[in-house]
């Protein structure tokens, strides 16, 4: 059952636009489709369909944005979160292509979704990747070229060591590699725009409306307290909080807490020193540290992946010293929020979208890994296409990737997967 209704207390929530309150079901209803959960997939799915023509009632079990959706870094990176190479033995030559087009277009998607509703949602365009190591900077290299190779069409550049000041006002790196096509956002505030325009295309939206139970057929009856919603298909977007309202998926994605504190707001000279082209920065050990300005200019700085489903007790005093380490030049700034969320992890990596073998007209898209601002809103649109035209290209070629089930059965998953993030950063302190 759920345990909290309203958004983390966070920096985004402080600095939200307006979050109008939407009602519970309180009726049975009927619709085209029925979509669960209210993040980023859930809404943009609705958006697709409803522009496709769908009826659709969109559920959430708290509010518009409650889950990653609307706590995340704010990090809008191409890519679908790591190498796609190492699928060609799924989905071929031309699907390993596909899918790193994907991964640019997506993002240029959600620029256009902001372009053209008029979201309001603090979008800067600039990221820089950053290595740790020499061996890391070397790569960036192979990188830059594969993207000129692809005709990626924006500026990218590499920073070496003693250039680096130009980008990041701290000495732990080895070097960059600046992308002008990726860039960084307030992501609450994105969520609640396009849940808007989700509503201005006739999309039906309940908040505090947790889904109960499902009963499958060719009509899906979808559960809640206060009604039934019955639909010809249905779309799963609950990510890292679908618990076991669809066992066949829930075992294949696993919640690992990701946190992040928000200073009070620097000088203009403290800030351009820390950061000075206003770039989101992002850097490469397994438990990433990422970092940007709020457009008040307060250091949002997140990190961390908790596998064991605890969190730490005092947040601030887990991250901060992660910061000092980066910024050590704000050791006497004040932290003044501190949050964290739920990532859904697979084990591969790569998000898990399809439909159930079993009942082809229930649809999912999960476990993101960490990298979905760009990727729930493709897969929204892949989603989308496959309800509407009754098949999808894209659809076909992610959902060809496997999607595994993590060992060891609800129990034991977290720490199976916790020993072996252990050892990855083992690896990573003798290397
Ligand atoms: C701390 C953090 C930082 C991150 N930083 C970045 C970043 O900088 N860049 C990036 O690209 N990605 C980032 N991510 C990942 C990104 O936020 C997610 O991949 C993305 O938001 C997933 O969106 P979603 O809609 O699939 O899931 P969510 O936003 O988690 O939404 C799922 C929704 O389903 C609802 N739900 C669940 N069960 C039910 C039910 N039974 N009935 C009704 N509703 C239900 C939940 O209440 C929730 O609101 C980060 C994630 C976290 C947690």
């Amino acid at each position: 059952m759920i345990q909290s209704t309203d958004h983390a207390r966070s920096y985004y929530r402080a600095s939200a636009n307006a979050m109008p309150e939407r009602p519970p079901l309180g009726a049975d209803l009927s619709a085209d489709v029925c979509v669960i959960g209210g993040g980023f997939t859930g809404v943009n799915t609705a958006i697709e369909l409803a522009q496709r023509g769908l009826s659709v009632v969109l559920l959430e079990a708290r509010r518009i944005g409650w889950g990653a959706s609307g706590r995340n870094g704010g990090q809008l990176i191409r890519g679908i979160g790591h190498d796609v190479s190492g699928f060609a033995k799924y989905v071929g030559e031309e699907g390993v292509r596909y899918l790193e087009r994907a991964g640019i277009e997506s993002v240029a998607l959600v620029g256009e979704r902001i372009r053209e509703q008029g979201i309001d949602c603090d979008l800067r365009w600039g990221f820089c990747e950053l290595a740790n190591t020499p061996a890391q900077f070397a790569a960036f290299k192979g990188e830059q070229e594969s993207l000129a190779a692809m005709g990626y069409a924006h500026e990218t550049r590499l920073v070496e060591l003693k250039d680096m000041q130009h980008v990041v006002g701290s000495t732990v790196y080895a070097g960059g590699l600046v992308d002008m096509g990726s860039g960084h956002l307030h992501p609450l505030n994105l969520v609640l725009g396009e849940a808007q325009l989700a509503e201005s295309l006739g999309v039906r939206i309940f908040e505090q409306t947790e889904v109960l139970e499902l009963i499958h057929g060719d009509t899906v009856q979808v559960r809640c307290a206060g009604g039934t919603v019955r639909a010809a298909n249905l779309v799963l977007a609950c990510n890292a909080h679908l618990e076991e309202l669809e066992p066949r998926l829930s075992g294949k994605v696993l919640p690992a807490g990701s946190y992040i504190i928000a200073t009070e707001p620097l000088s203009a000279q403290l800030a351009s020193e820390l950061i000075p082209q206003n770039l989101a920065l992002c850097d490469q050990k397994v438990g990433l540290d990422y970092y940007r300005l709020s457009a008040d200019r307060r250091l949002l700085f997140g990190g961390a992946c908790h596998y064991s489903g605890r969190d730490p007790v005092d947040i601030a005093a887990y991250m901060q010293p992660k910061m000092l380490k980066v910024f050590p030049q704000l050791a006497n700034t004040a932290i003044e929020f501190q949050w964290g969320g739920k990532i859904g992890i697979t084990a591969n990596r790569f998000p898990q979208v399809g439909r159930l073998s079993q009942y082809p007209n229930v649809f999912y898209a999960q476990g993101y890994s960490g990298h979905g601002l760009n990727v729930t809103h493709w897969c929204a649109k892949l989603l989308a296409e496959g309800i509407h035209a009754g098949h999808s290209r894209g659809l076909d070629i992610f959902s060809q990737v496997p999607h595994m089930t993590f060992p060891g059965g609800k129990a034991l998953r977290s720490p199976l997967l916790a020993l072996g993030m252990l050892w990855y950063r083992l690896r990573e302190l003798v290397n």
